[in-house]
């Protein structure tokens, strides 16, 4: 491609309305352009890394075996009042009306769609398991429109739905979409981290946050520097802290406990399955989709052994469940037990204790920071507060790790994607069942996985600039290439630029020719502001076959032959 025949601008000065890097260096460079808050046009360069990124999100969706379809933006009301989500969605829904009165909206995220086609589609488990995935166009009619493209009106989603006959196929699919995020963001070059988080608007209660770490960021994220652990501390409605007022000051006292017990030494003693008491378990208080097992499960005990699961945190691997019964121990007739036995993840149950619907309950019983030690009579906010994290979205900054009991850190991301086990939230709304081997109906488990595309090319040029521009990692840039002929009135210069820009072109090098009539500190300065990664620059000693090759993201600069030019833009 030649320069000079490209509809191609750039801009030398910073935009008065842009105020962060990414967006800045994306109206310069001429990848995009605003056409109202929040709307943005895509040029040729932009439309090109929008491209690029999207094949990438393709291939690994693809991989995992997702289907790509294509839904309309428009959806009809009313499979938004199936799940009644045209009610609760608030403001951010963007409703129209057509010529005849009806109402519809343009999709801020298509769970309603994709249900409805698995209810007319799918009848049995034979189906199973689908995952169905569109790249589009997403509308939100967001309250404060702001960073280019990091929070647009209009943005491109890749929203991927899964459907399944059961929690252990979700299990599954969520798994496999987890990895297919973390290679599409590791090509990308992003510094990210999975983290565990709300669920907003889409429902559910399992999610994953995938957060670009950046100041510009506008999620809050504690990270554990120690282990990894990452998650969002967005608030959820919690419960405020207990009245201590009446909180007997019982000595703290350090207890041996009689040995630890499985869960299914839990689930002998009250006579259930194993299954099936953790999750009847588990109704009591939360609903079905916390039905995970992979954390560690806290439970506390009256005496009545009437056991609630109060809490589950995912992602710790902790081979056994330790419980301990009020009729064990000395604790009167409402004890709280707290699971855990290695680590200092017990006190953190304290708090969920406190948090949950048995607010104001006293002389709990916190689980060993040695192993089969328990501390009895403990009383959260005076034997505990703020110490171990125990719901993360409380924590903050110096509160210690809930996975290995380190200090946590703050620090800010940009959110490019998330994932949801929806569980059956929305395929019971909407009657989307399926029949199993006997013909008996269950509705689809299902799961919902969204990135943004085009907030994830700003991410991308917000880890990858520098004062002259942006610095594209080779995966998401325009061009991989750019020739810089520095007189293109010279006949040896033109020559041996031409003969560069077809070979590349043949070796499938995505490669521009800079033959604009232009200075050549004018080429010099686009070529940095756009970032294309390899730069060669065409100049007077063409006639001796030499040429300079340089990196963008290096300040060497190598003066080598053509052929050795050709040779290396191609490795
Ligand atoms: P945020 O918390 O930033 O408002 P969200 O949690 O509302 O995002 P989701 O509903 O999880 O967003 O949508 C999936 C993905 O779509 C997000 O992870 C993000 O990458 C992208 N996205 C959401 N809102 C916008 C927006 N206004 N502009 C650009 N991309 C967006
Ligand atoms: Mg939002
Ligand atoms: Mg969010
Ligand atoms: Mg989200």
């Amino acid at each position: 491609m030649r320069l000079s025949k490209m509809y191609f601008k750039t801009f030398r000065d910073d935009p008065a309305e842009a105020v962060i890097p990414s967006h800045k260096l994306m109206l310069r460079a001429g990848l995009i352009r605003r056409e109202a808050s929040g709307l943005y046009i895509f040029m040729q360069p932009g439309w090109r890394a929008v491209r690029k990124i999207e094949e990438i999100v393709r291939e690994e969706m693809d991989g995992k075996g997702a289907q790509e379809i294509h839904m309309p933006a428009i959806m009809p009301a009313e499979l938004w009042q199936e799940t009644g989500r045209w009610y609760e969605y608030g403001p951010e829904l963007w409703r129209i009306q057509d010529r005849h009165g009806r109402d519809f909206c343009l999709g801020p995220t298509h769970e309603e769609t994709f249900t409805a086609i698995a209810r007319a589609d799918i009848t049995s488990y034979k189906q199973l398991p689908a995952n169905l995935y569109q790249i589009q166009m997403k509308y939100r009619d967001e309250d404060r429109p702001r960073f280019g493209l990091l929070r647009s009106r209009e943005f491109i989603m890749k929203d991927a739905y899964s459907f399944d006959a059961d929690r252990e196929g979700l299990d599954k699919s969520y798994d496999d979409m987890y990895d297919a995020y973390t290679n599409v963001f590791t090509r990308m070059g992003l510094d990210f981290a999975p983290v565990e988080a709300d669920t907003g608007a889409i429902g559910g209660n399992n999610s994953h946050e995938f957060t670009a770490f950046s100041e510009v960021g506008e999620s809050d994220i504690l990270r554990c520097p120690a282990c990894g652990y990452a998650a969002t501390d967005e608030k959820t409605p919690g419960v405020d802290d207990p009245a201590q007022d009446d909180v007997a000051m019982l000595p703290l006292e350090k207890k041996e406990t009689p040995g630890t017990k499985t869960i299914e030494a839990v689930c002998d003693f009250l006579g259930l399955d194993k299954k099936q008491s953790i999750k009847a378990l588990l109704f009591q208080t939360l609903d079905e989709e916390t039905l995970e097992v992979n954390g560690y499960v806290a439970a506390f005990v009256r005496g009545d052994r009437e056991v609630n699961m109060i809490k589950i945190v995912n992602a710790l691997d902790i081979p056994e469940f330790c419980l301990e019964f009020a009729d064990e121990s000395k604790m009167g007739p409402v004890t709280g037990a707290v699971g855990g036995f290695t680590g200092p993840m017990h006190l953190h149950d304290c708090k969920s204790i406190v948090d949950s619907e048995l607010v104001g309950m006293k002389n709990m019983c916190a689980g060993a920071c040695e192993k089969d030690c328990h501390y009895i009579n403990v009383n959260y906010g005076r034997d505990y507060e703020g110490d171990i994290v125990t719901d993360i979205k409380t924590a903050q900054a110096g509160d210690r790790c809930p996975v290995c009991g380190k200090p946590l850190t703050a620090t800010k991301g940009i959110e490019v994607g998330q994932i949801f086990k929806l569980g059956t939230k929305y395929s019971e709304s909407m009657g989307a069942v399926f029949a199993d081997e006997n013909q008996e109906t269950h509705p689809l488990v299902m799961g919902c996985y969204g990135i943004g595309v085009t907030r994830t090319l700003a991410a991308v040029v917000e880890k990858y600039h520098d004062e002259n521009g942006i610095v594209w990692p080779m995966s998401v840039a325009p061009y991989h290439c750019v020739i810089v002929l520095v007189k293109p009135k010279d006949e040896e210069q033109q020559k041996a630029a031409e003969k560069i820009h077809d070979a590349l072109e043949k070796a499938g090098v995505e490669v521009l020719l800079d033959d604009r009539d232009e200075r050549v500190g004018v080429k010099f300065n686009d070529a940095d502001l756009c970032g294309y990664p390899i730069r060669i620059t065409v100049g007077k000693k063409a006639g001796e076959g030499l040429v300079e090759y340089k990196l963008r993201r290096e300040d060497e600069v190598q003066e080598i032959t053509v052929e050795e030019a050709v040779e290396k833009a191609v490795s």
